[in-house]
């Protein structure tokens, strides 16, 4: 079966069949990215009812919060006997890049302008999670339409030139809403990140993350001193195409 083929049938099935059927064909060559917010969380639990070996895979920017450290632990514990090699793998921004951007830029760049701010991203989160897609050919992601406008224009599979190669992008949860999912954490009884408690509807970086207001969409908590500066999708780039990478 060839990559179209393949999208053509992913594009109709539901999402337990789709992850079945993900796992079934890839195995170890696909793999769940995740930063731990609750679609992921719906994600790995149902992968975990119907693969017995499947790969979970998170970028740890070095900024998340202590709350998201914990919670990686927590996960990785309640479903490490289905987790390849019981445990969550984790991939971090590129030392000797970092201390450089720092050394140029200083540590808050973020704060000076869009373009640092994807600079930061990109270092931190983009690159590594490049990185990790060099190990799979289907990057199955939490993403949802409702997350946001730009969100909603994007598509439930992608297929993605990386690093030389064809990559299949996954978002088996694409078309469920917000209660979908709050309605399948409960019937499942599943402890969602902490900082949900406290009004965050995304879990990002510890500086550029905050809670999120009453009629606000679930990413207009991230980069909150950027509306005035410039209109962007509120993007760290892992999901949005500007130069600076997938
Ligand atoms: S969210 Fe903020 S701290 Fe995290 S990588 Fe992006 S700009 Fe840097």
């Amino acid at each position: 079966m060839n990559i179209d083929e393949i999208v053509e049938k992913w594009s109709v099935l539901d999402t337990e069949d789709l992850l079945r059927d993900i796992f079934q064909q890839f195995g170890i060559k696909a793999a769940i990215g995740t930063s731990f917010q609750k679609t992921g969380l719906v994600a790995i639990d149902i992968a975990s009812k119907i693969a017995d070996n499947f790969r979970v895979f998170t970028i740890d920017t070095e900024r998340l919060f202590p709350e998201t450290y914990q919670y990686i632990r927590q996960i990785e514990e309640l479903y490490s006997d289905k987790l390849h090699n019981n445990k969550i793998e984790v991939y971090k921004p590129d030392s000797r890049i970092i201390e450089a951007m720092v050394k140029q830029h200083g540590e808050y760049l973020f704060f000076d302008s869009p373009d640092k701010r994807e600079l930061c991203c990109k270092n931190r989160k983009v690159l590594p999670n490049s990185e990790a897609l060099k190990t799979m050919d289907v990057w199955i992601t939490g993403l949802r339409a409702d997350q946001s406008a730009y969100r909603g224009k994007l598509k439930k599979i992608q297929v993605l030139p990386a690093d030389g190669k064809q990559i299949i992008k996954v978002a088996p949860l694409f078309y469920w809403t917000e209660t979908d999912i709050d309605a399948y954490i409960e019937k499942r009884n599943l402890p969602i990140h902490p900082l949900y408690s406290e009004g965050y509807k995304t879990i990002g970086c510890i500086i550029c993350t905050t809670p999120v207001r009453l009629g606000e969409n679930d990413r207009a908590g991230r980069w909150r001193w950027e509306k005035q500066l410039k209109n962007l999708p509120k993007e760290c780039g892992l999901h949005y195409q500007n130069g600076a990478g997938i």
